[in-house]
């Protein structure tokens, strides 16, 4: 058995684990990160197509110029050049009975920008149009942090309190929710919805815009960050995890302090601090049965999932890099050939992704498959006359927590009463649904904390 000191280890290694990891080895702090898998990113990642040779995502991911903690961490990595940033939202909306629409904001200052694109939506009425303010001004008079009464109801609750109609809930509201918010919108808070939308729409005028990875997650989000520790003399274990902690408070609830951790390798750590990066699921299995955190609340939390058909076809028929599908069990397609710069080679490779996937995810590959290729024929017509050439399936059944109405008051701060001990990840007390900006911005607060701890003890 051998002992080491970090003056940090991260147990973790998806993107709020590596976010501290970066941010600590940046300030010159020595690290250990361990990670259980044998690869990194957690619920980020991509992988080798083994027929194709391409990039494949776990699941297509999507950032925002809000997403400010993400886009720091991207360019202290150096992967910066491996998004695009959009100047202007733009999102085209595909009905299967009406004419395609674009959302598109302008170089107005938000929210102007917005107010604009939202009266381009030709799909919707002009006194339905009109509707949708009621939601910008509730937006912009509440604060969706602290407001009682957005958090006691669901985002349908919500919408209907503010008349929305069907037609601004099936051409918008809809499907914007799903995708944010991952869930049932009968079930999930209107307070993070509000908050995203404040966040994306009522902030810079850049917040608003998309920002599509160019290259597969693990380029995007991983490789760079594992240069970056390394280089500044960070350590990093795969296939390692927790095996038992020792601490002066344990099991007593009074404040303790963990004075060492025995990993599954054998080897006996002695770290100044820890920061726990793991999800909600994984917080009883490092921390034993004691629940050291007095973490009864993790049974209040629940997983949704997200199921993402990848398909190869023998012809292009998509011709914009992503869009929306309205009133289809399929919510978004992204035309990775586009998103890679592959568009003028070879088979189009389309990623087709369903979120809050409840109905889906048990059913076989070759139904969804099918299903896919039947939902593209509604909005795609030359994809009748298009065959696939290579499918493959991934259900991800714990995507993302369910942002229930309510859950807001179980996700705990950064700070436990363990005194060296940080909590990072999604679904600790970001005030944003699950993210990676929710986890970065974790990740880097609890870096902070770790430092803050580092120059006092
Ligand atoms: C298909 C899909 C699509 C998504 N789409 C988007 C999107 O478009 N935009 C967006 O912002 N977000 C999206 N998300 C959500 C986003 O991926 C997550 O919010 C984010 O990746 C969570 O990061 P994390 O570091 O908090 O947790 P994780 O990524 O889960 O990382 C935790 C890590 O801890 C490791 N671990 C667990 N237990 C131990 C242990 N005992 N010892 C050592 N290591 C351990 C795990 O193996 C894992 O690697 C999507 C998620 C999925 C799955």
């Amino acid at each position: 058995m051998t002992t080491t000191s970090p003056d940090v280890l991260i147990i973790g290694g998806g993107v709020a684990g590596l976010a501290a990891a970066v941010e600590l080895t940046s300030h010159g702090h020595s690290i250990l990160l361990i990670e259980q898998k044998q690869h990194l990113g957690g619920r980020t990642y991509s992988f080798r197509h083994p027929e194709t040779g391409g990039e494949v995502d776990n699941g297509q991911h999507l950032l925002m110029g809000c997403y400010h903690a993400t886009l720091r961490y991207l360019k202290m990595i150096g992967a910066e050049n491996f998004v695009e940033v959009q100047d202007t939202m733009s999102v085209i909306f595909r009905a299967p009975d009406k004419s395609p629409v674009e959302l598109k904001t302008n170089r107005l200052p938000a929210p102007l920008n917005v107010l604009w694109g939202l009266f381009g939506l030709s799909n919707l009425s002009f006194v339905n149009r009109l509707k949708l303010l009621r939601v910008g001004i509730d937006v912009m008079l509440k604060d969706p942090d602290t407001n009682r009464h957005l958090h006691s109801i669901s985002v349908s609750q919500w919408l209907e309190e503010l008349g929305q109609p069907e037609e601004n809930r099936k051409y918008l509201w809809d499907i914007i929710a799903i995708g944010a918010l991952n869930d049932s919108l009968e079930k999930v808070s209107a307070a993070l919805f509000a908050k995203v939308i404040k966040t994306a729409f009522f902030g810079s005028r850049k917040n608003a815009s998309m920002v599509i990875p160019k290259n597969g997650l693990s380029t995007v989000l991983v490789d760079k960050a594992i240069e970056f520790i390394e280089k500044r003399g960070g350590k990093i274990l795969l296939n390692t995890s927790v095996e038992r902690f020792h601490d002066s408070g344990f099991p007593p609830r009074r404040a303790g302090r963990i004075q060492d951790v025995v990993l599954s390798n054998g080897n006996k750590i002695q770290p100044t601090t820890v920061i726990s990066a793991v999800p909600y699921f994984d917080i009883p299995r490092v921390f034993g049965e004691y629940n050291p955190l007095g973490m009864v609340f993790i049974n209040e939390f629940e997983s949704s999932p997200i199921v993402t058909l990848h398909l190869w076809f023998d012809a292009h028929f998509m011709k914009e890099k992503f869009c929306a599908l309205l009133d289809s069990p399929i919510h978004w397609v992204f035309n990775k050939s586009m998103m890679y710069g592959n568009e003028d080679n070879g088979l189009m490779y389309l990623s087709l992704v369903v979120s809050g996937a409840h109905d889906l995810v048990e059913k076989e590959k070759e139904e969804l498959v099918e299903l896919g290729h039947n939902e593209l024929k509604r909005f795609y017509p030359a994809a009748s006359v298009s065959k696939i050439i290579h499918s493959l399936v991934i259900k991800e059944k714990r995507a993302t927590f369910s942002p229930k109405v309510g859950i807001e008051q179980f996700r705990p701060s950064h700070k436990t009463s363990i005194e060296n001990l940080f909590l990072a990840g999604d679904w600790t007390d970001t005030k944003l649904p699950a993210t990676i900006e929710g986890a970065v911005q974790s990740g880097f607060e609890c870096a902070g904390m770790a430092v803050k701890y580092l120059d006092q003890n």
